[in-house]
């Protein structure tokens, strides 16, 4: 079925040709025509099926008629990161740069006051994250009461993120006789509940979730050591061995070890860039922006950041933390792979309790995922550096937070017993060679050098 025979607007269906879309996604297909009737709309499907236009092209078409006032929105789309709100902002300015539409987008970390002006000319599209549109509501800037349409987005996301407080609060603020349409990728119980506070008797529109991954995905298991620096030099010799790659996108679970891991590789001369919830929003911008044009080859990101986010032609996915949650792998893995392109997964898993996380993955997906033959030869030099490093990092860490001397905390700690033994190995060995100079490069991450270490000591004989 073709776009024009939807019911959408002739401006929005030449809109949608310029943009070279012949045939509208399973999900448009089933939700333009309910958005169009006034329904509300439970949908449920991930990103990269084509759900964003699925709300944005009847919306541009609804809003062609009547005018918007100042500081009262006439629809209101939540999203639950600025990025993802930045990309359906992109959205209407692709389809509706005919519409002469006021949108706007109200995301933290920037300034309030170029939002407030934008306000205050009336607004037909407000896109906000729940956090910086509340902020706006109590200072009085911004009226919900003439908002028609709300779009809740990624729900599901919105419930990890703990936003669900905030969006029951501004489903308090937006008049009951609203249209609603509320998308989500998976409908545990608590979405269920929202869900049926906000919508009134909706249309639920489906597309089948990929729970498995697509076959033109390469998947594999590599194992590794369970240290960080043992999975970073495991991650170089998988890069440095990838050479089909074009770019690459690198799963952590954690912001901290985002930025680490970042450091880490540039340091190592990689062209990377990092994504992860406390960068400030240009900084963010800027990554994405340079991963997307290919300035940078390597995206390191958490999951959060890289949620839902249309960065198309990744050749490659590594996963440098197994993901906590099955969803997540799936979601990961289906960065590479798109449209028909062949991509490469990888996964670094270390431990036991990453075994446990691959077999919950497995279990999701129905698919054995294999290990690769060779790992890759661990860089037992450099990761010495490392570990020297981060035994010094972790103790001075827990030192601050603590008041203790680092290095028994160091000690006592189980996780970092096996870097202790070799930091201890590494330096039997360098008294064993007292006459020559120590040989570590410093390479900025791993440059802390003891001085203890350094110096020379007389064994008896
Ligand atoms: P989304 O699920 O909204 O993040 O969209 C994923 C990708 O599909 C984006 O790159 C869209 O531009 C693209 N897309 C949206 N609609 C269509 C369509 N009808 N045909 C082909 N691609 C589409």
């Amino acid at each position: 079925m073709p776009f024009s025979q939807l019911g959408l607007s002739d401006k929005v269906v030449s809109a949608v040709a310029a943009a070279g879309y012949t045939n509208p996604t399973p999900i448009q297909q089933q939700a333009i025509p309910y958005v169009l009737e006034g329904r509300d709309v439970l949908g449920i499907a991930q990103t990269g099926t084509g759900k964003t236009a699925a709300f944005v092209l009847p919306m541009l078409t609804k809003l062609e008629k009547g005018r918007a006032r100042a500081r009262m929105p006439r629809t209101l789309i939540l999203e639950p990161t600025r990025e993802l709100a930045a990309q359906v902002f992109e959205h209407f300015e692709k389809y509706g740069a005919k519409h002469k539409l006021n949108v706007a987008l109200l995301i933290g970390g920037v300034s309030f006051g170029n939002q407030d002006i934008k306000l205050t000319r009336g607004v037909d599209v407000l896109i906000a994250t729940p956090g910086r549109l509340l902020d706006h509501t109590e200072r009085g800037g911004l009226l919900l009461t003439g908002v028609e349409l709300l779009v809740i987005d990624e729900a599901d996301r919105m419930l990890d993120m703990g936003f669900i407080p905030d969006i029951e609060r501004i489903g308090k603020l937006v008049p009951f006789t609203r249209q609603t349409l509320f998308f989500t990728a998976t409908m545990p119980s608590e979405i269920q509940r929202i869900a049926d506070t906000f919508l009134h008797n909706p249309q639920r529109v489906e597309v089948a979730r990929p729970a498995t991954t697509a076959s033109t995905i390469t998947q594999s298991l590599v194992s590794c050591g369970s240290e960080p620096h043992e999975k970073r030099a495991t991650l170089r010799q998988l890069l440095r061995g990838a050479a089909e790659m074009q770019n690459a996108i690198i799963f952590c679970n954690r912001k901290r070890d985002v930025a680490l891991l970042h450091r880490s590789l540039s340091k190592h001369g990689f062209n990377a860039v990092a994504l992860h919830g406390d960068m400030d929003q240009p900084a963010r911008m800027a990554a994405l922006d340079a991963f997307r044009k290919g300035d940078a080859t390597i995206l390191v990101a958490s999951d959060v950041a890289a949620r839902g986010l249309d960065i198309p032609a990744v050749s490659h996915v590594f996963n440098f933390d197994v993901p906590y949650h099955p969803d997540d792998y799936v979601h990961r893995v289906g960065r590479t792979g798109r449209a028909g392109r062949l991509g490469t997964a990888m996964t670094l898993v270390g431990s036991s309790i990453d075994k446990k996380a691959v077999a919950a993955i497995e279990k999701l997906t129905g698919q054995t995922i294999g290990w690769l033959d060779t790992p890759p030869p661990a860089e037992a030099e450099d990761g010495e550096r490392s570990a020297r490093k981060e035994r010094h990092s972790r103790g001075g860490r827990s030192d601050k937070r603590r008041g203790r001397n680092p290095r028994p905390a160091a000690d006592n700690d189980p996780a970092t017993q096996g870097t202790v033994a070799r930091l201890d190995e590494a330096r039997d060995r360098r008294r064993a060679r007292p006459q020559r100079e120590p040989e570590l490069a410093n390479d900025g991450i791993e440059s802390h050098l003891p001085a203890f270490l350094l110096r020379p000591i007389r064994v008896k004989a």
